[in-house]
C-alpha cells in the first residue's frame, strides 16, 4: 500500500480523487445543464492517456479510491479501455457515476474491465416526469441498465437521486420501494447550486434531507448506521432491509471537516473544493511533459495547500459557482 502524501492545511488527508472523463452527456438534467449547452472542443479535453497517467500518478501519491464521472462517462469513446487501464491500479475502491442510460450493453464489460462499483442516478419512475426531468431521457433505457448492472455482479450499485419540491418529492416512498426490491442502496441528494439554470428556481425547489426523511418516516423506520464513507453521505438502515439509504446533504450538514477528496475536471483542472473556485492546471504540466512524473506530483502535492476549509452554500438557490455540475464532475 502506497503511504499517503497527499494531505491539506487542515490535516485532511486525501486519498480519493473523481477523475471527469467528459464534459458532454446523452442528458440535460435540469438542475445540471441548460438545455443548449456549448461542449468543450475535442483539443481542450485531456485524452484517455493523459486521465490514465493522471490516476496512476494519484495513485502513487496516495490515492485509494478513483471515481470516473462526468458529464455522462459511458458516452465517452473507448471508455471500457481507461476503466480496463484505471483497474490494474490495485485501487481499494474504483466506482463510476452514471446515468444509466448505456449500461445494458456496457455493464458486463465495465465489470470484466474492474470497475468495482457504479453508482446509478435516477430520478422517478415515471417515464414522462423523467423524460421532463432529463429532457432527453428515456426511463425503460435506464431501468433496463440497473438490471443489467445487478446481472454483471459488482461489488456494489447504488442508486442517486437528487430531490426537489413539486417535481420529484412525491416519489420518495416509491423510489425507496423499488431499491428495497432491488436490493441495491439508494442515496438522497439537495440540489447544489452550480451553473446558473433557468428551468427552476433553485431556492424554492430545494428538499432538504431531513424534509425527505420525513417523506420515509410513515413507511419506513430509519437507523442511522456509523457507517463513514469519509465523504459527505449520512447512512441509514431499515429493520426488515439488507439496503441502506443515504443523504447527502450539502446545505443541511456540513461534511467539509472529513473531505478526503479532490476532483480533475476534463479539461485537467485539479479542483480543491466542489463548492470553491480554487482550482490548478494539470493539463499545462501534462502536455509539458510528458514522459517524466516529477513535475506533475509536485504540483499536486503542493495545490493540497489551496484546499479550502469548507464551502459556503447558501439555501436560497444562488449560483454561488459558475462552472455547471458537468464541469465539474459530479
Ligand atoms: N452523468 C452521470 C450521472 O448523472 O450520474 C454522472 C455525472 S452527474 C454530474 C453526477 C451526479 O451529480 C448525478 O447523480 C447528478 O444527479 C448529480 N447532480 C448534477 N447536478 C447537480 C446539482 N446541481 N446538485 C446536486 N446534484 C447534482
Ligand atoms: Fe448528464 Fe448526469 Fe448532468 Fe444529468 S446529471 S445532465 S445525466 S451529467
Amino acid at each position: 500500500m502506497p503511504q499517503a502524501k497527499l494531505t491539506d492545511r487542515f490535516g485532511r488527508t486525501i486519498n480519493y480523487v473523481r477523475l471527469s472523463v467528459t464534459d458532454r452527456c446523452d442528458f440535460r438534467c435540469v438542475y445540471c445543464m441548460a438545455e443548449d449547452m456549448t461542449f468543450l472542443p475535442r483539443q481542450q479535453v485531456l485524452t484517455l492517456e493523459e486521465i490514465a497517467r493522471l490516476a496512476r500518478t494519484f495513485t502513487s501519491l496516495g490515492a485509494e479510491k478513483i471515481r470516473l464521472t462526468g458529464g455522462e462517462p459511458l458516452v465517452r469513446k473507448d471508455i471500457v479501455d481507461l476503466v480496463k487501464e484505471i483497474g490494474s491500479l490495485s485501487l481499494r475502491d474504483f466506482a463510476m457515476t452514471t446515468n444509466g442510460s448505456q449500461l445494458s450493453k456496457l455493464a458486463e464489460p465495465l465489470k470484466r474491465a474492474g470497475l468495482k462499483r457504479l453508482n446509478i442516478s435516477l430520478d422517478s419512475l415515471d417515464a414522462e416526469r423523467f423524460h421532463a426531468i432529463t429532457r432527453t431521457g428515456q426511463l425503460n433505457q435506464v431501468l433496463d441498465g440497473i438490471d443489467a448492472a445487478r446481472g454483471a455482479g459488482f461489488e456494489g450499485i447504488k442508486l442517486n437521486v437528487v430531490v426537489m419540491k413539486g417535481r420529484n418529492d412525491d416519489e420518495v416512498p416509491e423510489l425507496i420501494e423499488f431499491a428495497r426490491r432491488k436490493r441495491i442502496d439508494i442515496s438522497f441528494i439537495e440540489e447544489m447550486p452550480l451553473g446558473q439554470i433557468t428551468g427552476h428556481n433553485r431556492g424554492e425547489s430545494l428538499c432538504t434531507s431531513d424534509q425527505v426523511r420525513a417523506l420515509i418516516h410513515p413507511h419506513h423506520e430509519l437507523v442511522p448506521t456509523t457507517a463513514d464513507s469519509g465523504g459527505p453521505a449520512r447512512y441509514y438502515r431499515m429493520p426488515n432491509s439488507p439496503i441502506r439509504v443515504g443523504f447527502i446533504s450539502p446545505h443541511s450538514h456540513n461534511f467539509c471537516a472529513t473531505c478526503n477528496r479532490v476532483r480533475v475536471t476534463v479539461e485537467g483542472r485539479l479542483l480543491l473544493c466542489l463548492g470553491n473556485e480554487h482550482a490548478v492546471d494539470l493539463r499545462r504540466i501534462l502536455r509539458g511533459h510528458p514522459v517524466n512524473d516529477d513535475k506533475l506530483k509536485d504540483t499536486i502535492v503542493r495545490a493540497m495547500d489551496l484546499k479550502p476549509e469548507r464551502h459556503h452554500f447558501a439555501g436560497d438557490g444562488d449560483v454561488q459557482i459558475l462552472r455547471f455540475m458537468n464541469m465539474t464532475g459530479g
